[in-house]
């Protein structure tokens, strides 16, 4: 019998391939990861560190469906490859770092664009414009066995038909193992934490009514109606 003394809340997973599901642990996303994004979002596209935000994991939702959100008038796609890890620890060194990988997927990093622009300007936490209800949409997870270690291919993202995100993965600043190997440098990652691994270039926003299709080669495909 357990002692807690309110319901425990559910641990929140994801769908994969086989039927089977991906429990979720923790939400790393990282920031401004392909160079022509960076520029796009008014920042110098030369390699700095990374930087890294969280959402929350119960953000993450596979009914592809959107709700937009309220207190914003400027919600934006981000179409980021999706990594999920079997294991963890820290300190990971670079070339050992995919052994840590279960599967990858297609994913959402939604925006309130607006919100996460005034926290910019006043120096605040990004949570208000980025870990708000269902703002990460996922797919489901395919294990490496199935897809391999993505490193390139195209990834692209079109609303009602028109193009609007376009790259390859081999554009990312930051390899897969090495956001693997920096995260573990200052947390300690285990099972079940995710990483949004960065956008393209061509953030926009959206609107009720529409419709994101989603695809990263050799990965899958996302639709996701806007409601
Ligand atoms: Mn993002």
């Amino acid at each position: 019998m357990s002692d807690h003394v309110i319901p425990a809340p559910q641990v929140h997973v994801i769908p994969t391939s086989s039927g089977g599901t991906f429990p979720v642990r923790r939400v790393y996303c990282i920031g401004r990861n392909f160079a022509a994004h960076a520029v796009e979002m008014g920042h110098d596209p030369n390699r700095e560190p990374p930087f890294f935000f969280q959402k929350n994991p119960d953000n993450l939702d596979a009914s592809g469906e959107f709700p937009y959100p309220p207190h914003s008038a400027d919600v934006h796609h981000e179409l980021e490859l999706l990594v999920g890890l079997k294991s963890g620890g820290t300190n990971i060194p670079v070339d050992k770092a995919l052994d840590h990988v279960w599967g990858y997927g297609v994913s959402l990093d939604m925006t309130r664009r607006d919100l996460q622009g005034e926290a910019k300007k006043m120096g605040r936490p990004w949570e208000i414009g980025k870990a708000f209800e269902r703002s990460g949409p996922v797919g489901p997870l395919l294990p490496v066995s199935e897809v391999g270690h993505p490193d390139h291919g195209r990834i692209a993202l079109a609303v009602n038909g028109d193009v609007r995100q376009e790259g390859d993965l081999n554009q990312m600043i930051w390899k897969v193992p090495e956001m693997i190997s920096y995260l573990s440098e200052y947390f300690e990652l285990r099972a079940g934490d995710v990483i949004m691994a960065g956008t393209p270039s061509g953030v926009n926003a959206v609107q009720r009514g529409d419709t994101m299709e989603a695809s990263i080669e050799g990965v899958g495909s996302l639709t996701v109606k806007v409601v």
